[in-house]
C-alpha cells in the first residue's frame, strides 16, 4: 500500500525510474516515448547535461537563501532575461514556484494595484469558459472549468466567464475570423458594462488555450480588439502564458504573435523545463510604480520565491533555447508535425479537429463528424485513451468528459522541442 497521497486515489499510477531525452522508463523496464513532456513542461527533454551542470553549479555554491533576507545571482540575471526578451513594456519579474502560484499572484497585483490607486471598488474579474488557470483558490475561481469549480464555488472570489475563442464550435459560418473575434470582444464588453465598467480588476486569458479544451489558437485579431475593450474601462489585461508561454508556440511569449501587451504575464511550465519548480509573473511599470510610490510592499510572498538553484536552471533553459535556435526549430518542426498528424488522423471518422501552432497541438475527438457530437462522457474516452498510448509506449496528453458536460474528449500534445522529426512521426502514428 502507498502512502503518497495520489490524486487518482482508486489506481497508483506507474513507477517512473528514469527518463533521457525523449524517452521515460518505468520499473518494469518500459519504455515510452515523451509526446507531451509531462502538461507542457519538459521543453528540453530529459537530462539535459547543460541543465543539470547549471543546477550542480548553482547547488554547490548556494542553495537557498530567504528574499527577506537576501537576492541572488541567479535570481537577478533570470529577471534581467526575461525581460530582455519580453514584450515592450514589461519591466519586473516577480519569481513563484508555478503556474498557480503565479497566476494567484497575478491577480492579487492587479488586485492591489487598484487599491493603491484609489479605486478599491474594483473586485471582479472576468475570464474565460473552457479555461485553466490552476487549482489555488484564486486561480480555480477564474478558471473555466465549472465542474473543477463546483465543490469551492461559495468560497472563491467573484468572476465572471465569457465565451473562449473557440472557431472549431463557435465561430459562425456566415463569419469571418475577424468578425469572429470582435462579437467576442463585445461579448466582453457587455461582461464588463454589466458587471459595473468600474467595478472590474481584470479579464484573465491563456493567450493560447491548453488544457482544457485542447489547444484554442485565437483568431487573428482577437486579442487587440480584447486589448481595446480593456483599455477602454480601464481594466487590466492579465495573460496567462503558463502553458502556451516560453517557446512552446514558436515564438518565447505567444502574446508577441497576437501584437499585444499584456499588463501582467504569467509563465511557469516551461519556465524551469521541469528540471526546478519556478513560475513568474511579468508586470509593466505602472502596476510596480503605483506599489513602490503607494505602500512600497507587495502583500504576497511564499518562502521558495526565487530559488537559487530554480533560477539557475530556468537561466540555463533560456541559454539552450537561444543558443540552439529551438524557437525557430519549433515553427519549422511544428507546421510539419501540424502535416504529420493531419496525414496520420485527419481522414479519421472521429477526429472532428486538429489545431495547434509550433509544438502545441490539439486533436479533438467526436463521435460524428457531422455533428461534431461528443462522445459520451461515460465513457471516459480521454482516460482510455491515456491509457492505451501508454500501453504502446506513448505519453500523450487526453482529457475532457467533464466541462460543461458536452465538451467532449481533446489529446493534447506538447512534445519536447528537442524532438527530431522522426520521433515526431512515430509520435503522429502512434496516436494513429
Ligand atoms: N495556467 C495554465 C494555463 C496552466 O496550464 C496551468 C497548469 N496546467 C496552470 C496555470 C497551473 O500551473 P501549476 O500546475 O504549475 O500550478
Amino acid at each position: 500500500m502507498t502512502h503518497v497521497f495520489h490524486r487518482h486515489l482508486r489506481h497508483a499510477p506507474k513507477l517512473a525510474v528514469a527518463a533521457s531525452g525523449m524517452t521515460f522508463r518505468d520499473a518494469e523496464g518500459r519504455e515510452y516515448l515523451d509526446a507531451s513532456g509531462g502538461a507542457a513542461v519538459s521543453s528540453l527533454g530529459h537530462g539535459h547535461p547543460d541543465v543539470i551542470a547549471a543546477m550542480h553549479a548553482q547547488i554547490d555554491k548556494l542553495a537557498y537563501a530567504h528574499t527577506s533576507f537576501f537576492t541572488s545571482e541567479p535570481a537577478e540575471r533570470l529577471a534581467d532575461e526575461l525581460i530582455r526578451t519580453a514584450p515592450q513594456g514589461m519591466s519586473h519579474v516577480y519569481l513563484v514556484s508555478g503556474g498557480s502560484e503565479a497566476v494567484e499572484a497575478a491577480l492579487k497585483m492587479a488586485r492591489q494595484y487598484f487599491v493603491e490607486i484609489g479605486q478599491p471598488q474594483r473586485t471582479h474579474f472576468i475570464a474565460r469558459r473552457q479555461s485553466y488557470h490552476g487549482n489555488t483558490l484564486g486561480a480555480l475561481a477564474v478558471g473555466g472549468n465549472a465542474w473543477r469549480r463546483a465543490p469551492f464555488a461559495p468560497i472563491l472570489v467573484p468572476a465572471t466567464h465569457v465565451s473562449p475563442c473557440y472557431p472549431y464550435r463557435e465561430q459562425r459560418v456566415d463569419e469571418t475570423p475577424e468578425q469572429y473575434g470582435r462579437r467576442l470582444a463585445d461579448e466582453l464588453e457587455a461582461a464588463i458594462l454589466g458587471q459595473g465598467p468600474d467595478s472590474v480588476i481584470a479579464f484573465v486569458a491563456e493567450t493560447v488555450g491548453g488544457a482544457t479544451a485542447g489547444v484554442l489558437t485565437p483568431v487573428p485579431g482577437y486579442f487587440k480588439a480584447v486589448r481595446e475593450v480593456c483599455d477602454r474601462y480601464g481594466v487590466l489585461l492579465i495573460l496567462d502564458e503558463v502553458m502556451c508561454g516560453m517557446g512552446r508556440t514558436g515564438t518565447l511569449y505567444a502574446c508577441e504573435r497576437e501584437g499585444v501587451v499584456p499588463d501582467l504575464a504569467t509563465i511557469a511550465k516551461g519556465l524551469g523545463g521541469g528540471y526546478q519548480p519556478i513560475g513568474a509573473v511579468l508586470a509593466q511599470g505602472k502596476i510596480v510604480d503605483a506599489m513602490s510610490r503607494g505602500s512600497g510592499f507587495f502583500q504576497h510572498g511564499h518562502t521558495y520565491i526565487g530559488h537559487p538553484v530554480a533560477c539557475a536552471a530556468a537561466l540555463a533553459v533560456q541559454r539552450v533555447i537561444h543558443r540552439d535556435g529551438l524557437l525557430a526549430k519549433v515553427r519549422s518542426d511544428g507546421e510539419a508535425f501540424g502535416a504529420m498528424l493531419r496525414e496520420a488522423l485527419g481522414a479519421h471518422p472521429n477526429v472532428g479537429d486538429i489545431r495547434g501552432r509550433g509544438f502545441f497541438w490539439g486533436v479533438e475527438l467526436v463521435s460524428e463528424r457531422a455533428s461534431k457530437a461528443p462522445f459520451d462522457p461515460a465513457l471516459n474516452l480521454h482516460v482510455r485513451i491515456k491509457k492505451e498510448a501508454m500501453a504502446q509506449g506513448l505519453l500523450c496528453y487526453p482529457f475532457g468528459g467533464t466541462v460543461d458536460g458536452k465538451l467532449g474528449d481533446h489529446v493534447l500534445l506538447a512534445p519536447p522541442f528537442i524532438a527530431s522529426r522522426g520521433d515526431l512521426r512515430e509520435i503522429a502514428a502512434r496516436l494513429a
